[in-house]
């Protein structure tokens, strides 16, 4: 949701469409600095949360951040906005910071994958009261970005050294992009499977629900309307009835336009999915 005119009117603008769930930048999602959030906002933002019920709500950092750059300058940017984020994020008390784990630039995977951990290890050292999490995102495999395999993250997981601050986000539509096929009951059962042996589904803190324009392990990230792309509708059955996910925020990230029709749409489709209970 849009955080124009204030990080409190996300809440209003969910609660118009009967989200039950947010995903919210706590920025101008394209510039590196941001002013700070005023005390007025944070209260607002309390009170609208309050008003509406709207009480899962996730946060997702700034597209220019990457922790696995080898140039020094973008990294230290990187590595103050990360702060500036958890600051935000724990400002707001919202309890989880979804991210993009990184892109190597040409220094491969090994490389970047470790340059992430120590960069995330030193941001809880720096933040050590602190308690949001750090969700990483699974990754379409698009360029150097890292995230594509659940080897990748399960990796990054292990070389933290406050396990209980990350958990990951799955991103159907980026999975999918990424070779995992979702679009059959058993090829989502046995998705699922690989991703509990080798991340642990206790893990999974968020799911980002997009279809797919591009196909099947094409390493191509974008988002289509939900059943109308090469992933289908079958996919999203499985996960909006899937009880080990009851509880985890689930977020459209699908096109917007026209507003806000688009979102209505696809919200309504994915709640129709959900079968009743007998
Ligand atoms: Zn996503």
């Amino acid at each position: 949701m849009s955080i124009a005119g204030g990080i409190d009117k996300a809440i209003l603008r969910g609660d118009e469409l009967s989200c039950t769930a947010v995903q919210i930048f706590l920025k101008n999602n394209t510039r590196w600095e941001g002013k700070p959030i005023s005390e007025k906002e944070r209260s607002d933002f309390f009170a609208n949360q309050k008003k509406t019920g709207l009480n899962h709500i996730v946060a997702h950092n700034c597209y220019l951040i990457n922790l696995a750059s080898p140039d020094e300058t973008i990294f230290k940017k990187s590595m103050r906005a990360m702060s500036d984020e958890l600051t935000r994020a724990s400002f707001l008390q919202i309890p989880s910071l979804i991210i993009h784990p990184g892109a190597h630039k040409g220094m491969g995977t090994r490389h970047g994958i470790n340059q992430i951990a120590g960069a995330l290890n030193a941001l809880f050292k720096e933040d050590i009261k602190g308690k949001v999490k750090i969700l990483l995102e699974t990754t379409a495999g698009q360029g150097t970005g890292i995230g594509s395999r659940f080897e990748d993250l399960a990796q990054i997981i292990s070389d933290i050294k406050r396990p209980a601050r990350v958990g990951v986000c799955l991103d159907t539509s980026h999975i999918f992009a990424a070779g995992y096929d979702i679009r059959t009951k058993k090829d989502y059962e046995s998705t699922l499977k690989e991703f509990d042996s080798i991340i642990g589904i206790k893990k999974l803190c968020a799911i980002h629900l997009n279809d797919s324009k591009k196909p099947l392990g094409s390493r191509l990230d974008r988002y289509e309307n939900i059943g109308k792309g090469s992933i289908g509708l079958d996919a999203f059955r499985f996960i909006m009835n899937d009880e080990r996910f009851a509880e985890i925020p689930k977020i459209i990230e699908t096109p917007k336009e026209p507003e806000p029709q688009a979102d209505l749409e696809n919200l309504r489709i994915l709640k129709s999915l959900v079968e009743s209970i007998s």
